[in-house]
């Protein structure tokens, strides 16, 4: 059996570290807002290329608190609108409504399911006040080209990099190109601790420390509350894990690349559309770190049970967008026959720092026999 992705398999491979760093933790005698979380956001800081990281409890309150803190500080007040791809986790859209500001959904680029420069351009009017960048699936989204908009129309720009630790456009990493950026480490992720755990990123010194105190109950002093917070931090025991975890993820993402464009040269069934061209290399793939591997397939469901009758698990990401989930039926009119589609054929194949370059050969074989 090849599973989708082996969680015990990855962090077995550092067990003593892991034990270790949980040792640490449990003699030092202090287990919320201490060393580790403190030497964690400086190493992950650094390794983002951004002045301050701000250890969070889960990826989505880094979004979330980060969109708040835009607001306590001026920058944002709610009705107000933020362009977000439709075809987008749900998380990225949880942050803007929880928020109460209005989400402006927009189609993404048909090739890479990333927010496409010309369509935000389209959506914007003189409400909007912030872009979500989703950097989907490990691939940067045109930042370069997102950012230039947001100056010229003065826009926030914040990352939802949850899928794409270490992803990088001429040496930039995801995490330092908008004015914040959030990241989530739910263990299944590119970089994951064991359990929940989050951070922000950004340059802006200010945003920093509105965004601490926002998840340390609205105080920057102890009993003193300038805001109306909640409690949302990382906690050392994840942090202290996540230090070992740091250490790894540029071999695993090196890893995932090379799995990629083995697929990508050895997929050639015309029924299986892939996210990137044949030609691919491990060079020309330093902007995606392939957190998922999604091609599509007309007739999916039978080429997941063909698959699945070979061995192989496959996923889909994801079956249904936000503006079609009970939670947003005030959506349900919107029309947007693109992120339909896509959702209707995307699948991801098994990716992972642990899979054998025998066991990428198998689901090659197993996408080359499909047939309708
Ligand atoms: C996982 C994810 C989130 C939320 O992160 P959690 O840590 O699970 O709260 C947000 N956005 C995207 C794109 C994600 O994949």
């Amino acid at each position: 059996m090849i599973p989708f992705l082996d969680l015990k398999v990855i962090n077995q491979q550092h067990r003593q570290a892991l034990i270790d760093a949980a040792t640490r933790v449990i003699d030092s005698g202090w287990y919320v807002l201490g060393q580790e979380v403190k030497a964690f956001e400086q190493e992950f800081a650094s390794y983002c290329s951004t002045q301050h990281c701000v250890g969070m409890a889960n990826g989505l309150d880094a979004l979330v608190l980060t969109l708040r803190a835009w607001k306590e500080l001026g920058k944002l007040k709610e009705g107000d609108e933020v362009i977000v791809p439709a075809n987008t986790y749900i998380a990225s859209v949880l942050a803007i409504t929880e928020n109460r500001l209005k989400p402006v959904l927009v189609e993404p680029d048909e090739h890479s399911y990333n927010l496409c420069p010309q369509k935000v351009r389209q959506a914007i009017t003189p409400k909007t006040k912030a872009i979500v960048a989703v950097h989907l699936y490990g691939q940067l989204a045109p930042m370069k080209a997102i950012m230039d908009l947001a100056d010229e129309h003065d826009l926030l720009v914040l990352e939802d990099s949850a899928q794409a630790h270490g992803a990088m456009v001429d040496g930039q990493r995801a995490g330092s190109w908008g004015h914040a950026s959030g990241f989530s480490f739910y263990p299944g992720k590119n970089m994951g601790a064991l359990g929940d755990a989050g951070a922000m990123t950004t340059n802006d010194a200010e945003l920093a420390l509105t965004v601490r105190a926002l998840g340390n109950y609205g105080s920057h002093k102890k009993y003193e509350n300038l805001y109306q917070g909640l409690n949302s931090r990382l906690d050392e025991m994840q942090a202290a894990l996540l230090r070992v975890k740091l250490q790894y993820l540029d071999a695993d993402t090196l890893v995932r690349q090379k799995i990629a464009v083995a697929y990508a040269q050895g997929i050639t069934n015309p029924l299986v559309t892939l996210p990137i061209a044949p030609s691919s290399t491990v060079t020309s793939l330093q902007n995606h770190v392939f957190h998922l591997f999604v091609v599509r397939v007309k007739a999916r469901a039978a080429f997941q049970a063909r698959l699945k009758a070979s061995g192989i698990d496959t996923l889909i990401h994801y079956p249904i967008p936000p503006h079609q989930q009970q939670a947003y039926r005030d959506y349900q009119n919107l029309s947007l026959p693109l992120t339909e589609i896509i959702h209707q054929e995307v699948v991801s194949l098994p990716i992972g720092p642990t899979m054998g370059m025998g066991e990428v050969a198998e689901v090659i074989a197993a996408c080359n026999r499909f047939s309708a």
